[in-house]
């Protein structure tokens, strides 16, 4: 065989990806799932994968290509729901794992929505705009027979964004033949995104977070918090609590770990990162660290709001941190996991702490439908009423069963969709 051939990532899977934290997860919670766990087998299979190759003609006339994945992992509730992500690290396992943790979320707020998830292994960084523009297209044709309004709604996640979704909103309706708005969330407000949208993911940290710090006798004005990422979720998340006294004293991304102890000016750090891309090369700072002495800066809140698989055996240990707000999806490990339980850390998991994103993309897509839409006002009351209530039923649960917020919330969301699949029945 020519060794010039480039083998797909797919074809060359790792044990310990993200699906494999995902079924840890679901194994967890199986034991109090009483007779429904006879349909749990389900959650542990996605409904559908689809792997699509994605060409296009680079500016300088050559051509590339790249994987593109959608995984619906599951409709029993509703249509698929997930974001699309584009990542050099993009994997089969990720985007399983991913759509998952989508079914798991959506069901645990109660919106009516299956999960799913996208992604398209590729670095964007390193393509023009013409060419992200074709490989967007290119991706939503090849996805577009199985998305649609009632079928698999994509929107933003990791390095995608409103233009992102306004080309899969109009490659979409070009193929229909018809404006199809409802297809995709998170789209620009002129056309038919959601005002308070962009800020969803953020603000629904941040109300989750004040609740966690309340249950804990934790005052936010003052409170230490230290946040890896400072995209759309971080940045947000970072912003709203400054606002409301914290202090962000440690912030991490891809081009730096930078610290203050008195606070850093978050919408100084916000403009900063706005024009140069990351966090390095900030004044405001009093220390650049190292990034793995990140885990061990001293704060009462850590925020992860980047990838998957931050918080490990390896540096779970070093946290100072007495509550974890995951931003991020799949930020912590199982065993992670449970060394945090046993220094008493509060993880508040992301199939809850991040819901806030789809939250809004749900009243997004409503009022899509309905061609009436809400003021900025209507929508963050809305989302702040959905945010604390579904905190607040995963805490009861966590009082009842003794058990982790992500086992109680596990144990709401599998248990609305194994109902859903129940009563539904099997076909044929
Ligand atoms: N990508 C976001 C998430 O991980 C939002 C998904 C959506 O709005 O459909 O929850």
């Amino acid at each position: 065989m020519s060794s010039q051939h480039q083998i797909p990532s797919y074809l060359t899977p790792t044990e310990t990806g993200p699906w494999s934290v995902y079924l840890e997860q679901i194994d967890r919670v199986t034991p109090y799932l009483g007779h429904l766990s006879r349909w749990v087998e389900t959650l542990k299979r996605p409904k559908r994968i689809l792997i699509v190759d994605v060409p296009i003609e680079r500016d300088d006339g050559t051509i590339s290509h790249f994987e593109g994945y959608r995984v619906q992992h599951n409709t029993s509730r509703g249509p698929g729901k997930g974001g699309v992500r584009f990542h050099q690290d993009v994997t089969l396992s990720e985007v399983m794992a991913l759509s998952a943790w989508m079914t798991i979320k959506n069901s645990a707020v109660n919106v009516p929505y299956g999960g799913a998830k996208g992604g398209i292994r590729v670095d964007p960084k390193t393509l023009s705009r013409g060419e992200l523009m074709r490989m967007t297209r290119r991706y939503t044709s090849e996805i577009g027979i199985i998305i649609g309004p009632d079928k698999d709604i994509p929107a933003p996640d990791v390095n995608t964004n409103e233009q992102t979704m306004a080309w899969m909103m109009d490659t979409y309706s070009m193929n229909e033949g018809r404006t199809a708005t409802g297809v995709v969330t998170g789209k620009p407000i002129s056309l038919g995104g959601s005002l308070g949208r962009r800020e969803a993911t953020g603000r629904g940290v941040f109300v989750v977070g004040s609740e966690a710090a309340a249950k804990r006798g934790l005052s936010v004005p003052g409170a230490k918090i230290a946040v890896q990422g400072f995209g759309n979720v971080g940045g947000i998340a970072a912003r709203l609590f400054s606002e409301a006294g914290a202090k962000i004293v440690a912030v991490q991304d891809h081009g730096g770990t930078i610290f203050h102890s008195n606070g850093l000016d978050v919408n100084k750090l916000l403009a900063h990162v706005a024009e140069k891309g990351s966090v390095a090369g900030f004044d405001g700072v009093e220390a650049v660290l190292p990034n793995e002495e990140f885990w061990a800066v001293n704060c009462d809140i850590m925020i992860p709001a980047a990838l998957e698989q931050q918080i490990t055996a390896k540096n779970a240990n070093q946290i100072r941190a007495s509550i974890i707000l995951e931003g991020a999806n799949g930020p912590t490990t199982p065993e992670a996991d449970d060394i945090l339980r046993d220094k008493g850390v509060l993880v508040v998991p992301d199939v809850i702490a991040n819901a806030g994103g789809v939250t809004v993309s749900y009243f997004e897509w409503v009022q899509d439908f309905s061609s009436y839409f809400w003021t900025e006002d209507e929508i963050n009351q809305r989302l702040t009423r959905i945010m604390r209530e579904a905190f607040s039923s995963v805490w009861q649960v966590t009082e009842d069963k003794k058990v982790s917020l992500r086992t109680a919330a596990f144990i709401i969301g599998c248990s609305r969709v194994l109902q859903a699949r129940e009563v539904r029945g099997l076909y044929p």
